[in-house]
């Protein structure tokens, strides 16, 4: 039975470039037609049966690699504005991509000189004490590895901070991780738990980096749309999407960009359907502090059911708005939590220690700190939600995040992204199109606009709206 076999296998050692990374379907259906004759004993004839396959195995990859190289090509040349150069066949998935639209709109936001209300941060430094407590760490502290899991002081501030504010009781040596920021949490969460072809929820408008992180640990994304003005999901949503076949679900409660603050009900449903498929929820709750008008955040793994099938991940880069700060905090029961810790220990293994003294610093800070950062932030989005009403905008809810969304469809308009490439252009404001949030059957008529800005850089994008022809 060697015989059959070898030729292919020749072909496909000899000529990897050409073996596409993630070509299982081909590869299967032509090794099954190479088998397909085994029951006879001609061997010339197998012989002449698999180089006649594995010549055409040849010629399809070879057209393949073609395609998608010359396809990686233009994706690079048309980012950067270059020459079509050949790249070698590299991973389909992060090839396919374009830059993400938050640096896309940033960089704009610079070409133009454009008031960037796109990607998410605050004007504000953040607070100084947490700031220094960073500095005199890289100053006089510990600079060489942490322990992989994190900091204990963290992992203890963390259980704390979760107790006081969330009512949750973590153990802080088997059921914390600190990751570098919720990205690598996310990242390292859906490696560690899908298996190649597991089904996996997720829910559009979802945050950028979750699409492909899924299907780059080969999971099948199955889509619940969601839409305004109130972007909520309903029991037939989730019965059209959930099945013994779910492995994970992937939920952002506040939503980034919906700006919608998820609460009891919304969670009970969607706990229940976890229960019943035995579906691990994978909940990025980066957000959780960001929330407005009284309303107190509810994390998914307190439902009834949840507690050992969820993974709870938070941000400090959100919690004390410093963005670039890249500290995640994770939250699982033992089970869980010993996978996730896996995946952490290859990809990062730590975070800098510095900064995990200073956030462990942070989560002890006084509750006025938080109501008063809430507050700030409030204020924010009650300035420029005037401001875009007073200029007839037709403005949706939004009482989480630092996002607030912009009907565009009242004004004619019937593409976001066109709308967005216009206004950082001219009158010269960097916004989100919302449909860059969606992989299918997006919603167009949505932008999103940063408020968590100081009142000057927040009425200078006001003053160049209001020059917009409406
Ligand atoms: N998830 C969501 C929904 C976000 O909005 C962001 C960033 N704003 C992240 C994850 C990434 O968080 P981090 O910067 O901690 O990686
Ligand atoms: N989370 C930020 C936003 O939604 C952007 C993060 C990033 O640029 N990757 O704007």
């Amino acid at each position: 039975m060697a015989l059959n076999v070898r030729p292919f296998r020749l072909q496909l050692r000899g000529q990897p470039r050409h073996w596409p990374s993630t070509g299982a379907a081909p590869c299967s259906r032509f090794t099954s037609w190479l088998f397909a004759p085994q029951g006879t004993n001609d061997s010339a004839h197998l012989k002449q049966a698999a180089q006649a396959l594995a010549s055409r195995v040849n010629t399809f990859l070879r057209r393949r690699a073609a395609l998608r190289a010359l396809a990686q090509g233009l994706s690079f040349a048309l980012d950067r504005g270059l020459p079509l150069p050949r790249v070698p066949p590299v991973n389909r998935v992060f090839s396919a991509l374009s830059t993400t639209i938050f640096d896309t709109m940033s960089r704009l936001a610079r070409e133009h000189g454009a008031v960037n209300l796109g990607q998410g941060f605050p004007d504000d430094p953040g607070p100084l004490d947490v700031r220094q407590k960073a500095a005199d760490a890289v100053v006089n502290g510990w600079n060489q590895y942490p322990p992989m899991m994190g900091l204990p002081e963290l992992r203890q501030a963390v259980a704390a901070h979760y107790k006081r504010f969330q009512s949750l009781d973590l153990d802080p040596d088997s059921e914390v991780m600190i990751t570098s920021g919720a990205t690598e949490a996310l990242a390292g969460a859906l490696m560690a738990l899908i298996e190649p072809g597991d089904e996996v929820v997720l829910f559009q408008p979802m945050y950028d980096a979750y699409l492909p992180l899924v299907r780059r640990a080969g999971g099948v994304p199955k889509f619940v749309k969601l839409k305004p003005p109130h972007w909520r999901f309903t029991e037939d949503d989730l019965a059209a999407v959930f099945s013994d076949r779910t492995k994970v679900v992937l939920f952002n409660n506040p939503l980034n960009p919906a700006g919608v603050v998820y609460g009891a009900e919304d969670l009970a449903l969607l706990a229940r359907f976890c229960v019943r498929h035995d579906v691990i929820a994978v909940c990025d709750e980066v957000w959780e502090h960001v929330i407005f008008d009284g309303l107190a955040h509810r994390p998914l793994i307190a439902e009834e059911g949840m507690r050992e099938r969820t993974v709870k991940i938070g941000s400090a880069g959100k919690i004390f708005s410093l963005t670039g700060w890249k500290v995640g905090l994770v939250a699982a029961a033992p089970g869980l939590m010993k996978v996730l810790s896996k995946a952490h220990q290859f990809i990062t293994f730590t975070t800098p220690p510095n900064l995990q003294s200073a956030v462990a610093y942070g989560l002890g800070k006084e509750d006025a700190y938080y109501t008063d950062m809430r507050a700030a932030f409030q204020r924010s989005r009650d300035r420029f939600v005037a401001g875009l009403e007073t200029l007839g905008f037709p403005v949706l809810s939004s009482t989480g995040t630092y996002f607030v969304n912009v009907d565009i469809a009242p004004l004619g308009e019937t593409d976001d992204a066109a709308f967005c490439q216009r206004l950082v252009a001219d009158p010269g404001v960097a916004a989100i199109p919302v449909s860059a949030f969606y992989a299918e059957d997006a919603v167009k008529t949505v932008v999103r606009f940063c408020f968590a800005k100081k009142d000057e850089t927040l009425d200078a994008a006001l003053d160049r709206l209001a020059r917009l022809p409406r």
